[in-house]
């Protein structure tokens, strides 16, 4: 008999013990530095590749680890870290979830593993969808994709923002538009292979938080990619575009919010990550400050915000963990229950960086404690992957099947 357990297996644990250790003796002690340098860690991407941590293989097998856990409690320990070490070590997989949510077998062979490299030789992939008028509305993007049939060769012209690893990367996976008139329907993913000339980093930016992680925008310029670089092929390319112009509902835009409501518990997780770091030192230092003759912990005010911290972490997990669960079991999102989780953990993130730094008094608010860099980092957590205010509107809508704006 199958008996309900949230209790992670032996596997699982056996993840999070190794990934916490690395995420203590390599990530914590380093995240200062990366994160005045403003710059990618490469030496702690290849640390982490020469353990396992940072390959593909790694990811496939949390990814498929059918508990469904496997996943957030990676992401939960890295960022526990450090959110700009983590996310300088995860981000590549954003752009290898486009290939393989939307690429042939051929193309997730050829491409997945070219873009994490060799320990030897590191590298990182970027997912480029982003554009300076097209952010939360994906569907006014301006990059083109043209198709020259004589060549068998699509030529892409545009701007794209914010790339996580834009222009650094090996591997950029580009989001454009085919057919501008079919809104997100006309819109495709292509792989722009190493070295392709046409495709250079705009400008790089120096942002609030997450430090570490790089941060671009990327031009492309004339950029022309073999035809098998489009992700799924052509022929299922013409299919969905021929049924959009059609007025036919086809799957397509199902599809991709279905790989938005699988992905974004991962997001999640990192935000919880950071918040139980947060909500760590503030327990730490609230036991051990003394103000009035007592540890300020022993204020019923100090001690309830410690409470509300700590119950936040907890259900914004819990809502996560289900997530998860429910996209390796296949499970239909009916209520949209991957973006509650994201809106959640991101939320959750801020409340809780916050009230740690206020735990802190004067220390919080100094580059001598780790809480005001974790606040900083958890800002991106209620804008990236989709902003609080558009999870709000994916839940609704899931919710009323009402056509909310
Ligand atoms: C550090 C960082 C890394 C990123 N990495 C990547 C990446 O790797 N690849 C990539 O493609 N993109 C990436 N992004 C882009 C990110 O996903 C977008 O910034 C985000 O989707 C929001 O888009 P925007 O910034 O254009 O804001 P806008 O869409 O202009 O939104 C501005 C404000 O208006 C609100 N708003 C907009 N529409 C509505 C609505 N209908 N109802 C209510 N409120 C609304 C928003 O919630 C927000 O508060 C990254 C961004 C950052 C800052």
């Amino acid at each position: 008999m199958t008996t309900f357990s949230l209790d992670p297996g032996p596997d699982q644990i056996a993840v999070r013990d190794w990934l916490h250790g690395f995420a203590a003796d390599v990530i914590r002690p380093a995240a200062a530095e990366w994160d005045e340098r403003e710059e990618t860690p490469w030496p702690i991407i290849q640390e982490a590749a020469k353990l396992g941590i940072y390959s593909l293989d790694f990811y496939a097998q949390q990814f498929f680890d059918p508990s469904g856990v496997g996943i957030p409690i990676a992401m939960e320990e890295l960022f526990w870290g450090d959110a700009g070490i983590g996310l300088a070590i995860t981000g590549t997989t954003l752009a290898a979830v486009a290939v393989l949510a939307n690429g042939t077998d051929e193309q997730i062979g050829t491409w997945a593993p070219q873009m994490f490299g060799t320990p030897e030789d590191v590298k990182v992939a970027a997912f480029c969808s982003s554009e300076p008028d097209a952010g939360s509305d994906v569907s006014a993007l301006r990059t083109r994709a043209v198709y020259d049939q004589a060549k068998d060769e699509w030529v892409l012209n545009g701007t794209k923002t914010w790339a996580t690893n834009g222009g650094i990367a090996h591997v950029h996976v580009v989001v454009a538009t085919v057919d501008p008139e079919l809104g997100s329907r006309g819109q495709a993913s292509f792989v722009v292979p190493p070295g392709t000339a046409g495709l250079s980093q705009g400008q790089k930016f120096k942002k609030h938080g997450i430090r570490a992680s790089h941060t671009a925008e990327v031009v492309l310029d004339g950029v022309r990619v073999p035809g098998h670089c489009l992700l799924g092929g052509k022929e299922k390319l013409d299919a969905r575009l021929a049924r959009a112009r059609e007025g036919t509902k086809g799957g397509g835009r199902n599809a991709a919010m279905a790989t938005f409501e699988a992905s974004r518990p991962a997001v999640g997780a990192q935000a919880i990550g950071i918040a139980r770091a947060a909500y760590e030192v503030a327990l730490d230092y609230a036991r051990t400050r003394v103000q009035f003759g007592k540890p300020i912990i022993e204020n019923q005010g100090v001690a309830f915000q410690l409470a509300d911290m700590k119950t936040r972490i907890d259900a914004a997990r819990l809502l996560v963990w289900r997530a998860s669960w429910m996209a390796v079991n296949n499970r239909p999102f009916t209520s949209a229950e991957g973006s509650m989780s994201k809106l959640y953990a991101g939320e959750t993130a801020k409340f809780v960086t916050a009230q740690a730094m206020q735990i802190l008094g004067g220390n919080g608010f100094t580059r001598e404690y780790p809480v005001e860099r974790m606040h900083r980092d958890s800002a991106i957590y209620t804008v990236f992957e989709g902003t609080s205010e558009i999870q709000r509107l994916v839940i609704a809508r899931a919710i009323s099947g009402a056509p909310i704006r």
